[in-house]
């Protein structure tokens, strides 16, 4: 179809289940209420032969849009309707996987969906360069011409401005098959670092053996006993560094996808690629770049300050996130966590918070932890004609308040814009995503700030939001120089080594 299946789930953290909580014995008002999306797993299957059916007859529209506005439109409305359902199947398949990902029919069920997808891509390869092969003017007399075709003239538009970046029908169809074995190197490395690598057994705080996970390391970073925190922290890295060839040829096979596909694109570079979708200028990127490397000076205090009240002769990277004030420490249910998020958005008015009310009241969010559940948590982004739902795993801590509020300000963005906007305009760019639920925890922040009952609570709150700064804005751009340069250092044909890797990194 023309817009790619709209995956565009947030996720935040993930974390390990330990929880044991049994699914059966949660309220029901806790747990997502599927039959929003289709009444059963029967319903799903028939709505997903009816799809398949569909996607054969996509192949009629082939060599027809030029002829005249009705036939652009109704190609441009049967590729709609294809993927309204598509985007709901996903939705259902995705949410019945996450709550009990040890279930293999929703695995299978998933799988299914993704080879439908993919095949959909295939199919529906044709579309875009076929309309770019209209002349521009005899495209733009269809649109004016044609008032139902009118609401694409956006979608056109970003079309033509793309034109350069779009091959044409047959080697588009060759760059949509080819793509699944572009991502080997990324699902290989998915699969080393979560299920192959063995990471050591440690002692942990108490003296007790365990072995060291993922899930386990944000935990052990918050650690107050620094020997935990390093010894955590070198024996994770332990396996990294046994595998440091095999992860190198990986990372450096993903920097390779990215530049084939740019420069068959015939882009300048893989970060242009990368931006043009969203159609950001490359200068913005290298502004941000630019403005925080001038600007470290604060970062450099705050971790001076760190130094001396934790009175440390080195500062390490396991020093990073261990609080200043230990003795704050409270636990919130879920019904204060809710509370407490309704009180603090007050300011977004009271449209806002009936509809998140009502969210809370008609099941769009399965909060408690349970056995094989999907870890961390997210929203699920827009889909036309379902409201948005949460996976949370609430554990009491004050963290999962601002998780819910995260997650229900990417919600509420979502449903908002799926009630406010036709399909083909349905959805955000990943560029503005993090706007309304970081705006929320701001908020939430604030208000918990206001009603601290001491100083060290507040002077705790005060530094979480350090922490949110450090991890969101210096970490993030980082993350960002990095890969500038070695997107640059690949595309200059220079050789990504472990050793020049880790060097920069460094
Ligand atoms: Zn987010």
């Amino acid at each position: 179809m023309l817009s790619k299946i709209k995956n565009n789930r947030f996720f935040e953290k993930e974390e390990s289940n330990s929880g044991l909580l049994k699914r059966e014995n949660i309220d029901s008002k806790f747990k997502w209420n599927l039959t929003d999306i289709y009444l059963s797993d029967i319903d799903w299957g028939k709505a997903f032969s009816q799809l398949e059916n569909k996607t054969e007859k996509l192949e009629a529209f082939k060599g027809t849009l030029g002829d005249s506005s009705e036939n652009l439109l109704k190609c441009l409305k049967y590729d709609e309707e294809i993927g309204i359902v598509l985007d709901r199947l996903h939705l259902y398949a995705m949410l019945a996987k996450d709550i009990d990902l040890s279930k293999e029919a929703y695995q299978g069920m998933y799988d299914r969906l993704m080879n439908l997808a993919s095949k959909l891509s295939a199919t529906s390869s044709f579309i875009k360069p076929e309309i770019l092969e209209i002349p521009e003017d005899k495209l733009l007399n269809f649109i004016n011409e044609n008032k139902d075709l009118k609401l694409y003239k956006h979608l056109v538009q970003d079309l033509l401005r793309t034109k350069l970046h779009t091959l044409n029908a047959k080697e588009e169809k060759i760059l949509a098959n080819v793509s699944p074995a572009l991502q080997t190197a990324s699902s290989v490395f998915g699969l080393l670092t979560n299920v192959d690598l063995k990471f050591p057994t440690i002692k942990d705080e108490e003296g007790n053996d365990i072995e060291i996970t993922h899930g386990r390391y944000s935990s052990a970073m918050y650690s107050l006993d620094r020997n935990y925190r390093k010894r955590f922290y070198e024996n994770y890295y332990i396996p990294y560094v046994e595998h440091k060839n095999t992860l190198g040829a990986l990372f450096g096979g993903n920097i390779k996808s990215d530049f084939f596909n740019a420069q068959t694109r015939n882009y300048g570079s893989s970060r242009e690629a990368a931006l043009d979708a969203n159609n950001i200028p490359l200068s913005v990127y290298d502004n941000l770049v630019d403005t925080v490397t001038d600007n470290l000076a604060p970062l450099h205090r705050w971790t001076k300050l760190k130094k001396r009240l934790l009175k440390l002769d080195s500062f390490h990277s396991y020093d990073a996130y261990v609080t200043l004030f230990p003795s704050v420490k409270k636990k919130f249910s879920y019904e204060d966590g809710m509370k407490m998020v309704l009180d603090s958005l007050t300011p977004l008015g009271s449209n806002y918070i009936s509809d998140i009310k009502g969210a809370f009241d008609n099941r769009w969010i399965d909060v408690f932890e349970t056995k094989a559940k999907r870890s961390g948590a997210y929203s699920s982004g827009t889909t036309f004609g379902v409201h948005p739902f949460v996976l949370l795993n609430w554990t009491d801590e004050l963290n999962d308040i601002f998780t819910l509020t995260h997650e229900m300000g990417h919600n509420m963005h979502s449903f908002y814009t799926g009630e406010s906007q036709p399909y083909p305009y349905a959805n955000y760019s990943i560029f503005v995503a993090e706007v309304a639920s970081t705006v929320n925890e701001a908020l939430l922040l604030d208000y918990l700030i206001e009603k601290s009952d001491s100083k060290e609570e507040k002077l705790s709150l005060i530094e979480k939001h350090i922490n949110n700064i450090v991890t969101t804005f210096y970490r993030q751009t980082l993350f960002a120089k990095f890969e500038q340069i070695v997107h640059k250092k690949n595309q200059d044909g220079e050789a990504l080594t472990p050793d020049v890797l880790s060097k920069l990194y460094g």
